[in-house]
């Protein structure tokens, strides 16, 4: 008999006891697997979870994390063939398995790199400046992001065994939080796979990732205040998860992403001459192909303005023509199978549906020529293009037949469509395809309520677009409404939901012993030895070099403007100045003040300071004329080491004061500085 998948608890590899269901190749119907989850322990999951997994990322700072996931992930490449080998049962072609596969281990390799770059070496993360609370400056607050101490439940849908949950992992992972990933059974073989490598890797802390091979039980049970609920797929099990008693009375947070009648527009400046005509028709058309349409993000509503229906329907036709549906390894097919037969069921009903009010102008919901696989035992179906012919017909906003099916929908004008596209209660992504950028903003500004991402194609960013249907890491995934309200992914903000905010108040001194910056008022120690002669472990937080005063003379002014070019008249012409009504007279450059606070702070020896990267919130509080007088304080920040590296970061805090002692400019200096010889972690 087929093995049965195994659960991944506690430590240990599980079998159920049982025969478990059989999960059937979507290409042929063969039993790929066979799953159950009987008997399995989610409660010591949970406790596992709580016990090992999370005190174990609490072990590392954010870098440390950030390390594992990038080894991970290179890992996982390394194994891609096996995976793409696999995929094949799920239906997909080869382009279909790099959105998933390629799509999910980049995922991890660009929060493993966005989070060495905008998280510190630490397991706190600093949310905004400090806050002065008290006028003497002795209370003060400063909002600090930890993790949180439970556990982040993960349950994905069908159509992204892979990419679904890696998606979801990297940015727990980061916020040090453990996941327990419950893949969607119909493909779990192929997150069961990938599972099995990231264990096998030992690369991951034991209890930070956890399988569960079938049902949840009564897993959500055991979930409280700490722990996390994140699900993908239908509208009715969100709404049914929703209502769980553990969310609604345990306060275990709930994300979702459900059903989305996503839209792509056309701009009304397109005619069928322009090249935006064809980018959108492309764009339909490759959204509809692409893992058979199985796409969260995938086009639903095409919407075009009236007079160019019946251009973009021959259009597309004409491309769907050439779409060849079959077994995704057999030469020259274009387009894999569904899921399943019974997704195909599913997808079947709904075009029945949507044929109330549309009329199919493409392909054949019942029939299809398929290549290399039998069409009885497969899931395929052909392509389906409806046209709606009836303006306020409620089901092309409504009904979401989860395959390559897509409904042409004329409008009228700009308010017309950013209605159209707002019934459909809240998507995941639109897209705009318009040459027009006055009208982009219109349309942009109209659909942003609903939309969680808005994609605005036109021939200047086309080559390099990423296009509608791909959720970026970078970028926020997820949408308001009927789309489940959620959000994942955009970067850090990602990371940031699997934490806690919390304004801490206290003294600046408290404050920087927390947060590990140094906050304005805390104390400032200038000692014998100049800061930028000490390494990165001597260095300590408020170390600090007070140098002036350094007189400012009109003849600097004068060099300064025409070394650099810069004769702005309020540097150079005294009448002009006199009447600015902010200067009143010739007034240093910024950059000149700028310029001579850092020859007050260097020390110019060879050094453990190795450069200065830039600068951070540069602001020129007030005017300096000649013969005022400035003096700098430059004080230690926040020191972050690189991991890997033999040098670290320090961020300065500079502060230039004139001869009556106002502040003239206040910024932030960022160096590298060289750890102690030897010394590479
Ligand atoms: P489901 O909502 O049925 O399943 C999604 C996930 O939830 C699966 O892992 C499933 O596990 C799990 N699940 C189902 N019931 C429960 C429960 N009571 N407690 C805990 N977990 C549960 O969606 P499908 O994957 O079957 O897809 C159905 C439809 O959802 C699609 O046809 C499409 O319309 C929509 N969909 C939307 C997506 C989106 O992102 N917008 C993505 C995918 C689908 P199991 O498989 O073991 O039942």
């Amino acid at each position: 008999m087929t093995p049965l998948l195994h659960s991944y608890a506690a430590g240990r590899w599980y079998t159920a006891p049982d025969e478990g269901t059989p999960l059937h190749s979507a290409v042929d119907g063969s039993v790929v697997a066979r799953i159950s989850a009987t008997g399995l322990d989610v409660a010591g999951m949970v406790e596992h979870a709580r016990a090992v997994g999370g005190p174990a990322l609490a072990a590392l700072t954010f870098h440390g994390r950030a390390a594992a996931l990038k080894a991970l992930a290179l890992r996982l490449l390394e194994h891609k063939d096996e995976f793409y080998a696999l995929s094949t049962a799920t239906g997909a072609t080869s382009r279909d398995s790099a959105v998933d596969i390629d799509g999910g281990i980049g995922t991890l390799l660009s929060y493993a790199s966005k989070a060495r770059r905008e998280l510190p070496n630490d397991t706190v993360y600093l949310d905004g400046p400090a806050e002065q609370l008290g006028k003497r400056g002795t209370f003060a607050g400063q909002h600090i992001y930890t993790s949180r101490r439970g556990v982040a439940v993960q349950i994905n849908a069908f159509n992204f065994p892979v990419w679904g949950f890696l998606e979801k992992l990297a940015p727990a992972f980061i916020a040090g939080v453990p996941s327990i990933v419950k893949p969607a059974s119909q493909t779990a073989y192929l997150t069961e796979l990938v599972v099995r490598r990231i264990i096998e890797s030992g690369l991951l802390p034991e209890g930070s990732l956890q399988l569960v091979c079938g049902g949840t039980g009564d897993l959500l049970d055991h979930l409280g205040g700490q722990d996390s609920v994140a699900f993908t797929g239908s509208a009715d099990t969100a709404a049914l998860l929703r209502a769980h008693p553990a969310v609604l009375h345990n306060g275990v947070s709930f994300n979702a992403e459900a059903d989305s009648l996503n839209a792509s527009i056309l701009g009304a400046d397109v005619t069928p001459e322009s090249p935006e005509f064809a980018l959108f028709v492309k764009q339909l058309v490759t959204e509809m192909t692409v893992k058979a349409g199985q796409k969260c993000t995938a086009i639903r509503r095409a919407l075009v303005p009236e007079a160019l229906v019946d251009a973009v329907i021959a259009a597309a036709s004409e491309r769907l023509a050439k779409v060849v549906v079959g077994a995704p390894d057999a030469d020259g097919v274009t387009m894999g199978a569904l899921a399943s037969l019974d997704q195909r069921e599913e997808v079947r009903k709904s075009v029945r549906a949507l044929a109330k009010t549309s009329q199919i102008v493409f392909g054949d919901p019942d029939a299809v020529a398929v290549t290399g696989a039998d069409q009885n035992t497969g899931a395929f179906i052909s392509p389906i293009l409806l046209r709606c012919t009836d303006h306020d017909a409620i089901e092309p906003h409504e009904v979401e037949a989860f395959g390559p099916v897509s409904t042409i929908i004329g409008y009228r004008d700009t308010a017309d469509v950013i209605e159209l596209a707002a019934r459909g209660k809240g998507s995941l992504v639109a897209s705009i395809v318009t040459a027009d950028t006055g009208m982009a903003r219109e349309i942009v500004l109209g659909l942003a309520p609903y939309h969680g991402r808005i994609l605005v194609l036109d021939t200047e960013d086309a080559k390099e677009s990423t296009g509608h249907g791909s959720p970026l890491p970078v970028l926020v995934h997820g949408g308001p409404g009927r789309a489940g309200g959620g959000e994942e992914l955009g970067g850090i903000r990602g990371v940031l939901h699997h934490m806690q905010r919390t304004a801490i108040q206290g003294t600046p001194a408290v404050l920087t012993a927390v947060g590990r910056r140094w906050v304005t008022g805390a104390e400032r120690v200038s000692g014998q030895v100049h800061p930028f002669r000490k390494n990165l472990a001597e260095l300590r937080l408020g170390d600090t070099i007070v140098n002036g005063p350094r007189p400012v003379t009109l003849a600097d002014i004068e060099h300064f403007a025409e070394f650099t070019g810069d004769t702005f008249y309020a540097h150079t012409d005294p009448v002009a100045a006199a009447a600015n009504p902010l200067f009143g007279g010739i007034v240093a450059h910024g950059y000149l003040v700028v310029s001579l606070a850092a020859g007050l702070f260097v020390d110019p020896a060879p050094g453990p300071v190795l450069a200065n990267f830039g600068v951070d919130n540069l602001r020129f509080l007030t005017p300096v004329k000649a013969e005022d007088a400035l003096t700098v304080t430059l004080t230690a920040k926040q020191i972050t080491p690189r991991a890997g590296a033999n040098y670290g970061e320090v961020r300065w805090d500079a502060t230039v004061t004139n001869q009556h002692d106002q502040p003239v400019a206040t910024y932030d200096v960022l160096t590298l500085v060289a750890k102690p010889e030897g010394d590479a972690q």
